[in-house]
């Protein structure tokens, strides 16, 4: 099977200095993948040897195939047919919108470049609006024109560099979901890098979580929050607590909440030290007498549901979610059933138990 991109231990050096390490990723025509990870973890130091600003010390970057970057190989950027969108737009202030999204049309037919800047305009959603200038649209709007831009020509890959960090929260995940909209209309395949995660839910079908220039994961969204690879993603993506725990049998676990039984892979054995995570939707509050015993001892009103921070005897500490209207009070005791689907273990090197086999 051929990618529209793929990368083979991709690695990126300044001077001497590893910033992105051995990466490996692939995305099929049409797929939208997203780099998500903390400030300075090398992100925009991918998506640029992508593009091919920065060449590769090590590894391989193929697009449809064909080799672009490697020890030896450095196609320059223009030949790469890659398109970008940045976090400041980057629109022509003197140049309407028709001709702002025409601009890289320079080279077709007028009828062509007409007929493409009539269905992206529709595409975007800004029909009626070619003549005006970036000026008089909104900060969406203006996105909107330069992700057009970016896709007319067709490039083999649209590469996002946080194109919506400059707009506010709300309307940065509504837009990344009609982007995703408007990018699967089109059928072009795309790389978004944000460190905002709600951000690469509304958008990818791949998010990739890198951490000091090593990629810890590339996999769904779902994946990632469910069956997180090693401590480090469980702990980037979403909420959730990592107790220790000692394996009790085979089939068991000793853990701050009493024994669990699931299935536990199978080098372990009675003693065996590990970490269990255990997200917020992990527990429920209940009525019934018999469970977990806590106290709250911090409620967060999220609209829809109250995130409560839980505390054991034993002083441990934990997140649980429930519904705003089963109300309680910070001081409160309170009973929790846990309702866990797979336990999540990690060993001491920080890795998933599950991922290893
Ligand atoms: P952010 O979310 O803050 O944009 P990022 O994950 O995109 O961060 P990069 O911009 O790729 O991170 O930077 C990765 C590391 O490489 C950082 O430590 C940065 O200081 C360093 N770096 C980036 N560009 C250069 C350069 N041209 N020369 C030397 N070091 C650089």
């Amino acid at each position: 099977m051929t990618y529209q991109l793929e990368l083979e231990d991709a690695s990126v050096r300044f001077d001497s200095l590893p910033v992105v390490r051995q990466v490996s990723l692939q995305l099929s025509q049409g797929d939208i993948g997203c780099l998500l990870g903390p400030s300075g973890c090398g992100k925009t130091t991918l998506l640029r040897a992508i593009a091919g600003f920065e060449p590769l010390h090590n590894g391989r970057i193929a697009l449809q195939g064909k080799t672009v970057s490697s020890e030896r190989v450095m196609v320059a950027p223009e030949r790469r047919r890659v398109g970008m969108v940045f976090q400041d737009f980057a629109l022509f202030p003197h140049l309407s919108i028709a001709d702002n999204i025409g601009f890289g049309l320079r080279d077709r037919s007028a009828g062509e470049r007409r007929q493409r800047i009539r269905d992206l305009l529709k595409l975007v959603g800004l029909t009626g609006q070619e003549k005006q200038h970036p000026h008089q649209l909104s900060g969406g709007q203006q996105q909107r024109v330069a992700l057009a831009r970016a896709m007319a020509p067709r490039p083999e890959i649209l590469l996002l560099d946080e194109p919506f960090s400059a707009l506010d929260p709300e309307l940065r995940t509504q837009l990344a979901a009609e982007v995703r909209t408007l990018l699967k209309e089109d059928g072009i395949t795309a790389i978004l890098v944000t460190h905002d995660q709600s951000e690469a839910f509304a958008m990818a079908d791949h998010t990739g979580v890198m951490n000091q220039g090593q990629l810890h994961q590339w996999d769904s969204s779902y994946n990632l929050y469910h069956h997180p690879a090693t401590t480090f993603v469980a702990d980037f993506i979403g909420r959730g607590t990592l107790f220790p725990i000692q394996v009790a049998d085979r089939n068991s676990i000793d853990t701050p909440f009493g024994l669990l039984s699931g299935k536990l892979p199978p080098p372990l054995e009675p003693g065996d030290k590990l970490q269990l995570l255990i997200r917020p939707d992990d527990l429920h509050l209940t009525t019934k007498p018999e469970g977990i015993q806590a106290r709250i001892i911090e409620q967060l009103f999220q609209g829809a549901d109250f995130l409560y921070t839980l505390q054991l005897e034993d002083g441990n500490r934990f997140q649980c979610l429930a519904p705003s209207h089963q109300r309680h009070q910070t001081g409160d005791r309170v009973t929790l059933k846990l309702d866990i689907q797979d336990l999540v273990l990690f060993g001491g090197d920080g890795l998933a138990l599950e991922s290893r086999s």
